[in-house]
């Protein structure tokens, strides 16, 4: 039977030379700054985002609470899509750990433009939030994986900073949007204070996100790590799979993303499934199923073998990873396409 996994792309499993790298690592007390694997890995992704420093932190999550706690005090206002991740998904950290409001804008599949944030922020009085970050998620993750375009980005960026406000980006797949759009990194990462890539999406290590921005923001972000419990110790086994992911699975992502469009174009003509092609942009798909029950159809899938997720009543999402090849994820489409057309 098949079994292919495309629930998400956090699923991939180490692969042998990753594993490799990792023993190999040479390792020290990331604590205090001496394990070298950690070392070279912050200032690479440093310079690949354009900014003076960075700091290695277990999860992306982490990344976002950090930032949010280095930026805001309580009362002030984070301004972000309505479908992003720090709104919907890391349980109200923000508000929870840093006190901040956190204002979902009505964009466009996860990407909003700059009048809508100047239309946003407020004005100063006592009365009100004070308006404080805006946030963008590259990709966006529940917009179905869409991109920022560089226009827009630095637009909203521009906008903020006009109005003396920070930027942040949740950069868990900016490297997925930079392989659809071809730009570097760092015209991304110039944009922003703040701005982070996972290891553990795409790049298919098991754990960690690096966090970049000034050398004074990154001094603030280790209080935060060192309060909540974020330094660690030989962390350097999980930064040599980083380094390695960074050597060798940043070209890849461009499979992910042509394996994804075959699978929407596979699957845009089936009975009893609305698509957008447009909105396949990167490595997720996501569709309808209208009038049929989304779990319904997850667990009749996987009993073919196939795991996908079901992302509301009737909608399905699909994400390509490293883990499945092309005539893997053609295969799962035609399992799904017999379930969904009922074959
Ligand atoms: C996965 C994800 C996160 C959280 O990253 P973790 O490393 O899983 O904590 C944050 N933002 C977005 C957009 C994500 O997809």
């Amino acid at each position: 039977m098949a079994s292919i996994n495309l629930y998400s792309d956090t699923q991939t499993r180490p692969t042998p030379a990753m594993r490799q790298a990792m023993a190999n690592a040479e390792v020290g007390d990331e604590q205090r700054d001496q394990d070298p694997c950690v070392t070279t890995l912050c200032e690479r992704v440093a310079a690949m985002l354009g900014q003076p420093r960075a700091v290695f932190l277990p999860s992306g999550t982490m990344a976002n609470e950090i930032s949010m706690l280095v930026h805001c005090r309580p009362g002030d206002e984070i301004l972000c899509d309505k479908t992003s991740h720090i709104l919907n998904i890391e349980g109200g950290g923000p508000s929870a750990l840093a006190g901040a409001v956190m204002t979902g804008l009505d964009g466009d599949r996860g990407r909003f433009t700059a009048d809508q944030v100047q239309a946003a922020i407020r004005p100063l009085s006592r009365y009100l939030p004070r308006t404080r970050v805006v946030s963008l998620e590259q990709t966006a993750n529940l917009g179905g994986g869409t991109v920022w375009l560089l226009a827009q980005a630095s637009a909203v960026a521009e906008a903020a900073r006009a109005a003396g406000l920070t930027v942040h980006m949740d950069g868990a797949r900016l490297l997925n949007a930079t392989c659809a759009l071809s730009v570097e990194p760092a015209a991304f990462g110039k944009l922003c204070d703040s701005v982070w890539i996972d290891l553990s999406k795409g790049l298919g290590c098991p754990v960690g996100a690096v966090l970049a921005g000034s050398s004074d923001f990154i001094d603030e972000v280790w209080r935060w790590k060192q309060r909540i419990g974020g330094a660690m110790r030989q962390a350097g086994i999980l930064a040599a799979a980083g380094l390695y992911a960074l050597d060798h699975h940043v070209d890849r992502l461009a499979e992910d993303q042509a394996n994804a469009r075959a699978f929407a174009l596979a699957l845009v003509d089936c009975p009893g499934v609305s698509i957008d092609l447009d909105s396949v942009q990167t490595n997720i798909v996501y569709f309808d199923t209208p009038g049929q029950d989304a779990n319904a159809l997850v667990a009749r899938i996987a009993e073919r073998g196939v795991d996908i997720g079901a992302m509301g009543p009737q909608t399905l999402r699909v994400v390509t990873h490293l883990d499945v090849n092309a005539a893997q994820v053609t295969e799962a489409a035609a399992i799904i396409r017999q379930v969904l057309s009922g074959t």
